[in-house]
């Protein structure tokens, strides 16, 4: 048994600016879903997500013996969260700005377990950021984060949709469990739905074909997707989110962004420049060529 004030003040130590303890329980509603969506022809070139389905849905396929799931939450929101500037055209979603949250919050993690594993040396379990396959999503609605919005992202009441999740599944159980929160959510709003340029947002879930975040990252996409002035993902369906209006960029210097999107002239920049002041942040996974080629034939469309 660990305790509940214990996680959430480790949590608290490392840096995560939200924490909440679920129970591990089977998600069969969100493994259906997925199954549908992936058979509505949604997942072409995302091939990772149908795999490891039933992993999912059980996270003791993940963890043996699995009791309990924290869920942690930090806030990545900088200066761009809000908006570009109209003219322009060399746009980069917030968190590609950062040094990549695989290495951050993975480490974050990992501190926080050693932490908690000195008081409860029996501490067993795995940590995971977007690393395998787990739905993070739900689980950070079952401890009381927040919930999920019209545009599929987690919404939180203090820090908005500019925020990233990593989870602690553990073998232990914990002495009490939060609960999904009540009397908050979208209700009649639909501004992610209206600003997203491409009509992409169709109720909770995405026509990822459709969407500029997959097209100018995913190695599968449809060349005539219209990119809007985005270079590598798109924030038009958080920037516009009441819940972000009122929250301050991140103090915290690990997820600042480590360079200023507007400053780069891609034009001028050959591959081992990019490879070098990239090779910590998200956009590694994309390359020069594309980025070249997401900035200017489509750029008007
Ligand atoms: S990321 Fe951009 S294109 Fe994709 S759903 Fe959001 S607003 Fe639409
Ligand atoms: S913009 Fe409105 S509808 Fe969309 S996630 Fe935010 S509150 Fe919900």
């Amino acid at each position: 048994m660990i305790s509940s004030v214990m996680i959430k003040d480790a949590a608290h130590a490392v840096g995560f600016d939200m924490c909440g303890v679920a129970r591990c329980r089977h998600l069969g509603d969100d493994t259906l879903f997925l199954k549908q969506w992936l058979d509505a022809g949604n997942g072409r070139g995302l091939d990772y997500l149908g795999r490891n389905i039933e992993k999912r849905g059980d996270a003791s396929l993940l963890v043996e013996g699995a009791k309990s799931v924290i869920v942690c939450g930090v806030s990545y929101k900088n200066i761009y969260s809000d908006g570009y500037p109209d003219s322009c055209h060399q746009k980069i979603a917030s968190y590609a700005l950062t040094t990549d949250y695989h290495i951050t919050i993975k480490k974050m993690l990992q501190q926080m377990c050693a932490t908690l594993k000195q008081s409860c040396p029996t501490l067993s379990g795995r940590v995971f950021t977007d690393s395998a396959p787990v739905f993070e999503k739900r689980y950070a609605v079952d401890a009381g984060l927040g919930w999920i919005g019209r545009q599929s992202l987690l919404v939180t009441p203090k820090f908005g949709t500019f925020v990233l999740l990593g989870v602690a599944i553990i073998s232990e159980e914990c002495d009490s469990y939060d609960s999904p929160l009540q009397g908050v959510g979208c209700g009649e709003c639909r501004r992610c739905v209206e600003a997203c340029p491409n009509g992409a947002i169709i109720e909770r879930h995405i026509d990822t074909r459709r969407c500029i975040s997959r097209a100018t990252i995913e190695p599968s996409y449809d060349q005539s997707t219209p990119l809007h002035g985005w270079i590598f993902g798109c924030d038009e369906c958080q920037s516009c989110c009441p819940y972000n209006r009122k929250v301050a960029a991140t103090p915290n210097p690990l997820f600042a962004p480590t360079f200023d999107p507007l400053a780069i002239d891609w034009q001028k920049i050959d591959e081992a420049e990019f490879s070098l002041r990239f090779a910590n942040t998200p956009i590694s996974r994309s390359t020069l060529e594309r980025i070249l080629s997401n900035i200017s034939p489509r750029m008007d469309k």
